[in-house]
């Protein structure tokens, strides 16, 4: 981790910095998941998309959503027939146990609707953090990081935690008291983008990146 200076901003100031360089660097960032902005097809969405690319699971839900468009439909559906449909997603069996069990929870515990808390996120089949984060903040705007690997990835190179971090929730924990909590949604959402753009897995474009002057592994390869 970059060690503090006199000359280096502190987290919260250099955060909100980055924030900033994001947004103008991708003003209408969202979700690469398409939804039509319905919660529970998010929610579907985003547990498919565990090991899975976001591209592939819009086109898998263009027909799982023709044939099951909400979670009464999702409940009531034989499970070969969702393990038919989400095949192509990955890890098929368990997602599709997942979906069946989540729909059923939300008729049954929350009269049809997505709940609103982590707890009450938490407690639906196959919703771990990430998959709460994304909708409190998408669906409700009450906040959340969705520490995702562009999210872990990128926050450890700009230097708020040691490069060498991989866990979710401590990225997580980490960085919700440096991000503006109406900003956090769109943060990751725009660090997603620019993790496929900028600052890749294999290659980041330092040199080209707008965030260079506020980065710890930029500034420690100039030093190199
Ligand atoms: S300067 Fe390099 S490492 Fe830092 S955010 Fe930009 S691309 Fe990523």
């Amino acid at each position: 981790m970059e060690r503090q200076t006199s000359d280096t901003p502190a987290p919260a100031q250099r955060a909100r910095e980055a924030a900033v360089r994001l947004k103008r660097l991708y003003p209408d960032a969202q979700c690469s998941l398409v939804s039509g902005g319905d919660p529970w097809r998010l929610l579907v969405m985003a547990r498919l998309s565990a090991q899975c690319t976001d591209e592939r699971v819009n086109i898998v839900c263009r027909d799982l959503f023709a044939a099951l468009p909400d979670a009464a439909a999702m409940a009531d559906a034989p499970l070969s027939a969702i393990e038919a449909m989400v095949r192509p997603c990955g890890l098929y069996r368990r997602k599709a146990s997942d979906l069946k069990e989540l729909s059923a929870a939300i008729l049954r515990d929350w009269d049809g609707r997505v709940p609103d808390t982590m707890e009450g996120l938490l407690a639906l089949p196959g919703v771990g953090r990430k998959i709460a984060n994304l909708i409190l903040g998408d669906v409700y705007g009450l906040g959340g990081i969705v520490a995702d690997t562009h999210c872990i990835r990128i926050c450890g190179r700009l230097g708020f935690y040691p490069e060498s971090l991989s866990d979710p929730v401590r990225t997580e924990r980490i960085m919700t008291p440096l991000v503006p909590r109406e900003e956090q949604a769109a943060f990751c959402h725009r660090l997603v983008q620019f993790g496929r753009d900028v600052c890749t897995a294999r290659a980041p474009r330092c040199a080209a990146c707008p965030l260079s002057g506020i980065c710890a592994h930029a500034g420690a390869a100039d030093k190199k």
